[in-house]
């Protein structure tokens, strides 16, 4: 068995340079799959000896704050229902926004597994960020750095708990 990721997080935080980093050029056609739009997209993930199918939210790019109850809400709602897991990302080098807050309370809900991640955190301009994190109450974060690979060894040990279940 494996199991399936979501990474969510509003606009900007870095999902789909993690989602490009772990699937490669592993990109499952998902206009092929019925039920998936274009909004979120699909690949079959590999982080060192773990396989698992990633989801990226994308399409949330010209999502306003106005509409961001409503569009990004359903849209981050169905990924987690697909996932046996979410990765909610933060970006450390901006700490906590209110649209943060936002999924917080939506992976508070309705993720049974939520591995909090802030983003961004290379060098020294997102420790901040990475304390502040602590305060969503989801966790110890792990700091990630999506675009440099750093991160991923805790990534990897936050995950073979929950892989272990599947
Ligand atoms: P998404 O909207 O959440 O999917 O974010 P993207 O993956 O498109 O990334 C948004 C921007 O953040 C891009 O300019 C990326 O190059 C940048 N970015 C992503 N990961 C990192 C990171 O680890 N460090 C820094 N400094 N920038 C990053
Ligand atoms: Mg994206």
């Amino acid at each position: 068995m494996s199991f399936t990721l979501a990474i969510v997080g509003r606009p900007n935080v870095g999902k789909s340079t993690l989602f490009n980093r772990l699937v490669g050029k592993r990109l499952a056609l998902v206009d092929d799959q019925p039920g998936v739009t274009r909004d979120l997209r699909e690949g079959a993930a590999k982080l060192a000896d773990l396989r698992f199918t990633v989801i990226d939210t994308a399409g949330l790019e010209e999502v306003t704050d106005d509409s961001l109850q409503g569009r990004m809400r359903r849209l981050t709602e169905r990924a987690v229902d697909m996932a046996d897991v979410c990765l909610f990302m933060i970006d450390a080098r901006v700490g906590v926004t209110p649209s943060d807050l936002v999924f917080a309370d939506i992976l508070r809900k309705r993720a049974a597994n939520v591995i909090l991640a802030a983003n961004k955190a290379e060098g020294k301009a997102g420790v901040a960020g990475v304390l502040e994190a602590y305060s969503l109450g989801l966790g110890d974060p792990i700091s990630l750095s999506a675009e440099h690979g750093e991160g991923l060894h805790d990534l990897y040990t936050a995950l073979l708990p929950i892989a272990e279940k599947f």
